[in-house]
């Protein structure tokens, strides 16, 4: 079914737009079976559960932490992490990029953009984006690459909302990408969203419960 469900979605999805399977809270087997249909790109949102499915599945996988981060955990993906999607504050930039450098890695993160009403969602005003990106500061970190920005919408099925929420990050991605040359991923659109957030410009669709059904989280 986890196959089916898969080539289904990819088989639509144009092929320029990169497929992250999110498979929090789903155990092992679930995501072998994603792998043996071809996925490689899994996402995660705790960063324990993914070291542990790191430790149990083959090593061509392409880790993506999607969740928001506990600083002081950073340490225990940075030998492996392939791009953190969730990074929202320049404290949480200086962490990776200690890390990264004890590994002696360049690790791709994404700045995560607030686009939505709700107060719980996270992510980084755009001023704060552009001033990180403009900073002494961070133009001396070397074993960061911000390679793009993420967002998340507005939980509604008002299209218009969604429409607006999306095309804002757009319009900010791409005025970014104008003076920098790392940015090539935007990573918006989810189960319910993504065909939106794809005729909106995202580059890169997180995928969880329309490839391994739904979470049941009180397990
Ligand atoms: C869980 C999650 C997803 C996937 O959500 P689905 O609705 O199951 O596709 C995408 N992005 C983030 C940040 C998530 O936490």
């Amino acid at each position: 079914m986890i196959k089916d469900n898969l080539n289904q979605i990819k088989s639509k999805l144009p092929k320029e737009i990169t497929l992250v399977a999110v498979s929090k809270t789903k155990p092992s087997t679930d995501i072998l079976e994603a792998y043996e249909a071809g996925q490689r790109i899994f996402g995660e949102n705790k960063i324990q559960e993914m070291v542990t499915k790191y430790d149990e599945l083959p090593k061509d996988i392409q880790w993506h932490m999607i969740g928001h981060l506990q600083r002081n955990k950073v340490k225990y993906m940075a030998h492996f992490v392939d791009l953190i999607h969730g990074v929202d504050s320049f404290k949480t930039l200086l962490e990776i990029n200690k890390q990264a450098l004890k590994h002696d890695r360049v690790i791709n993160c994404l700045l995560q953009a607030r686009i939505a009403k709700e107060e719980t969602k996270f992510g980084l005003p755009f001023d704060e984006i552009k001033n990180i990106l403009n900073s002494k500061e961070f133009s001396n970190l070397n074993n960061v690459k911000v390679v793009g920005l993420m967002g998340m919408a507005t939980f509604t099925d008002n299209q218009d909302q969604l429409t607006k929420e999306f095309s804002s990050l757009y319009n900010l991605y791409n005025d970014l990408k104008e003076n920098n040359a790392d940015f090539s991923i935007l990573s918006m659109g989810m189960s319910g969203d993504y065909k939106l957030a794809i005729e909106c410009g995202s580059t890169m669709v997180r995928i969880g419960s329309s490839i391994f059904g739904a979470r049941n989280y009180k397990k």
